[in-house]
């Protein structure tokens, strides 16, 4: 049985009319840069991430670096985040002139451990990013706290965690994009909302930082060729917008999917005695709403694992194989191997198995089954 990472052509093949037609729209209008289309879809985000504001942009790691550049990040300030991330977190970083300072992970939920973060605040540090990573929140409420108590400005990355809930206590809830200062997302083609090429968002409860990231993203522009502020051309297209209004319509019914086969994965994996396999199903804080961009798993011998499902017909990845602390492009920020032992644990034992939405239950028995017969095939 052959089962692939993500099968984007199933899903096309499900709303291809009503997008070839939102595409066919664009065209013909040949109205393509931000828009009417653009600000629609900056609306449904906008609400559907219960923020004030949205602002479409070129992608989500524009996104983070836009929101830094809005709150005035720059070159000597430091920003704390996640070693075990997609490189955008930190790059944007370093792309504003400042300095990634990082922190490990919580080894259950791979998001930044908040009870590490204090230690890491200096008189230079201006601002944290979490990173919401595989779909599951950062625990916000510690780090709103240092963010209020140390005067430092909050930026998530929810690039993977669009329609993630933060669940504080059994009356707070509170969705991802909507948390901290700025929110950034991504439509890169594999998140959970994905369109034909790159995009992203920012979101934003503050009028003021939403108009300063609104103003930035067309090379700091009030008016037409009257500058204010020195921007970037970062704008989201309205080919992407067209699409991704078409898919957002989908987006519950696909996120639902997902955490449906996250459950069926779970009862699958006690079955064959997951514990005593050695095997770490992902692990959901209290109860937190999580969208499964990723189903990550924690396997000791996990390169042998791969290749054994690979030659079974399983594709799976690795998310991610070298932490960002240990990056070439980063040497001279001077980690060593060791600093951060539960990032780099995550990154040598940790993979992410096929979750998307049309896959199916007997695709899943199979992922498990393979999975069972690779770790008693190790059993002396
Ligand atoms: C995808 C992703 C980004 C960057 O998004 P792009 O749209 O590819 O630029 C940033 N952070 C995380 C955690 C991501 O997964």
């Amino acid at each position: 049985m052959n089962v692939p990472f993500l099968d984007l052509k199933a899903q096309y093949q499900k709303i291809k009319k009503e997008v070839d037609q939102a595409v066919a729209e664009v065209i013909s209008e040949q109205y393509f840069i931000l828009g009417p289309k653009v600000e629609a879809l900056e609306e449904v985000i906008a609400s559907y991430s219960s923020a004030r504001h949205g602002i479409g942009v070129a992608s989500g790691s524009d996104a983070l670096m836009l929101s830094l550049m809005a709150v005035g990040i720059r070159v000597g300030d430091e920003v704390i985040t996640s070693p075990f991330t997609f490189f955008a977190t930190a790059g944007s970083i370093t792309k504003v002139g400042a300095t990634p300072v990082f922190v490990d992970i919580d080894p259950k939920t791979y998001n930044v451990d908040p009870s590490q973060i204090s230690e890491r605040i200096t008189p230079k540090t201006k601002a944290i990013i979490p990173v919401h990573l595989f779909g599951q929140c950062a625990d916000m409420e510690p780090i709103k706290e240092l963010a209020r108590r140390y005067d430092l400005w909050l930026v998530e990355d929810a690039a993977q965690a669009i329609g993630s809930d933060y669940i504080k206590d059994s009356h707070t809830t509170q969705r991802a994009g909507s948390i901290g200062d700025l929110g950034c997302f991504s439509f890169y083609p594999s998140k959970n909302l994905g369109g034909f090429g790159d995009g992203g968002m920012v979101t934003a409860n503050d009028d003021e930082l939403a108009d300063r990231v609104r103003l930035l993203r067309v090379h700091g522009a009030s008016r037409k060729y009257y500058y204010q502020i020195v921007g970037v051309n970062s704008r989201l297209d309205a080919l992407q917008a067209a699409v991704l209004l078409v898919k957002f319509h989908y987006l519950e019914e696909w996120t639902e999917k997902r955490r449906e086969n996250a459950d069926y994965y779970n009862h699958l994996f006690e079955g064959i005695d997951h514990q005593a396999l050695d095997i770490e199903t992902p692990y959901v804080q209290y109860r937190n709403r999580h969208i499964y961009n990723q189903y990550v798993i924690k396997v000791s011998k996990r390169d042998e694992l791969r290749k054994f499902l690979s030659r079974e017909g399983i594709v799976t990845d690795i998310y991610y194989p070298l932490p960002l602390h240990l990056q070439e492009c980063y040497r001279d920020l001077g980690y060593g191997e060791g600093d951060f032992p539960h990032a780099e644990g995550a990154a040598r034992e940790t993979l992410a198995l096929p979750i998307y939405p049309e896959l199916t239950k007997e695709q899943q028995e199979y992922v498990v089954s393979k999975i069972g017969e690779f770790f008693h095939s190790f059993v002396p």
